[in-house]
């Protein structure tokens, strides 16, 4: 997560209570909200998208989440591993104008399928 004022950077992993905005979670250093540390739709991709392409370049699998895949460039960014020898993973209940260059396209939910996919095997079926 990141700061919502000093930007600065936290480890945040356990669930967060959203019950109210005394819960949520702050900076340690001035107390303002803390927020995902990822670009939401609509912001500015910043260095966030050359670092993208960068590790997409080396990667042997793209893991594509929950998205359309027509929103540009990051809709791009799957295809950079593609073309470096990579794979596609896709996670999405609809098919997706990516969804002819996946290895592997899996028609569910993120809340459901990413939770398996990151999980130890233990023999539970996708
Ligand atoms: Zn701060």
């Amino acid at each position: 997560m990141r700061c919502t004022s000093c930007g600065r950077g936290h480890e945040h992993r356990d669930l967060i209570d959203t019950s109210s905005k005394e819960t949520l979670p702050r900076c340690d250093d001035c107390g303002a909200l803390l927020r995902p540390d990822v670009v939401w739709f609509g912001e500015p991709l910043g260095e966030a998208i050359e670092r993208a392409f960068g590790c997409a370049s080396q990667a042997e699998i793209c893991l594509v989440v929950g998205t359309s895949a027509v929103v540009q460039p990051a809709a791009s960014v799957a295809m950079v591993t593609r073309r470096a020898g990579g794979a596609i993973i896709e996670v999405n209940p609809e098919e997706t104008p990516l969804s002819p260059m996946c290895e592997v396209s899996l028609r569910d939910t993120a809340v459901t399928a990413v939770p398996l996919l990151l999980a130890p095997a233990t023999g539970a079926q996708l």
